[in-house]
């Protein structure tokens, strides 16, 4: 058990649906497995752990595309075309926007629609689920308390995924100090918190800061919830993170492998995909990313 944990992690459940038949799966998978070897001199493998980071604690085995589509991930299926924000507690007028704006950019990522519920009040997480950190004094939530029963029994029919959003901080439980974010691999569910995401009422950077880091995470958890492991072959937004120096030196785009995995699950030409992002890029303010976009699609054009 991790003393000085400070993870994004996933959790492992049962049961999974293919949404479409094998062969026609598989067509797909050719095509994107093209558009993996067009982009991977775009990418940089992934670099030595240094003693603090997440691979130098977990032994993790890292997922392949080919790996990933016969794994039968849960994915958008039949009515399941809808991912869901749920808010829990309140959030600051500037917090809501990076909210309104991370809904957008997830809707870009994953090709569905994305819609945001009415909040629930933090009264309805029990004592029993919340306590303030030993040594930190943080007030906390417990993740497992939020997946299995605020989300699991709220989870809509139409939901590919839902995924609560809470300003509080969280912890996973005993052992660990704090999650950035905790997602089910095969129940569509997941929760993200923007607590250690600093403060965007401060400066532009701040903001910016604030929305790339709440993005992120949103991402990455939202991922694992259509069953996609954390990456061990590139730096990659689907990487392991065991604290803030770690995640913020994190892409926020996904390696040629994980590209492939999110356009599969979600039936997207990545061309198409890319276009959208660069110009989310563009319009806030993303400059690095929006050129990373660009360039890939160039690369794929060729
Ligand atoms: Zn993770
Ligand atoms: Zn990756």
């Amino acid at each position: 058990m991790r003393r000085f944990a400070a993870a994004m992690t996933l959790l492992v459940a049962g049961g999974a649906t293919m949404a479409e038949s094998p062969q026609k799966g598989m067509s797909r998978a050719v095509r994107l497995k093209r558009a993996v070897e067009t982009l991977r001199p775009l990418h940089q493998k992934i670099s030595k752990p240094g003693p603090g980071d997440w691979l130098a604690h977990h032994d993790e085995p890292g997922q392949t595309f080919k790996q990933y589509v016969k794994s039968r991930p849960i994915t958008p299926r039949g009515k399941r075309t809808t991912l869901y924000i749920q808010p829990i507690g309140t959030f600051s007028k500037t917090q809501r926007r990076i909210v309104n704006l991370t809904a957008e950019y997830m809707e870009h990522y994953f090709s569905l629609k994305v819609k945001t519920n009415a909040p629930i009040p933090l009264s309805a997480i029990p004592p029993a689920a919340r306590r303030v950190h030993p040594t930190w004094g943080d007030k906390q939530i417990l993740t497992t308390y939020v997946l299995d029963r605020v989300l699991k029994p709220r989870l809509p029919k139409d939901a590919a995924a839902m995924l609560a959003l809470t300003a509080s901080d969280l912890w996973p439980g005993k052992g660990w100090n704090f999650v950035f974010g905790q997602a089910s691999i095969r129940e569509r569910v997941g929760v993200w918190s923007i607590y250690r995401n600093g403060d965007p009422e401060r400066s532009k950077e701040s903001y910016n800061l604030c929305l790339m880091r709440t993005i992120k995470t949103a991402v990455h958890e939202t991922s694992h919830m259509f069953s996609m492991y954390h990456c061990t072959a590139y730096e990659c937004c689907m990487c392991g993170s065991n604290h803030r120096e770690e995640s913020d030196r994190q892409p926020v785009y996904l390696c040629p492998e994980c590209t492939a995995k999110v356009c599969w699950a979600t039936r997207t030409d990545p061309v198409t995909r890319y276009r959208r992002l660069a110009e989310f890029c563009r319009t806030n303010g993303f400059e690095e990313e929006r050129v990373f976009f660009e360039t890939s699609i160039r690369k794929l054009e060729r």
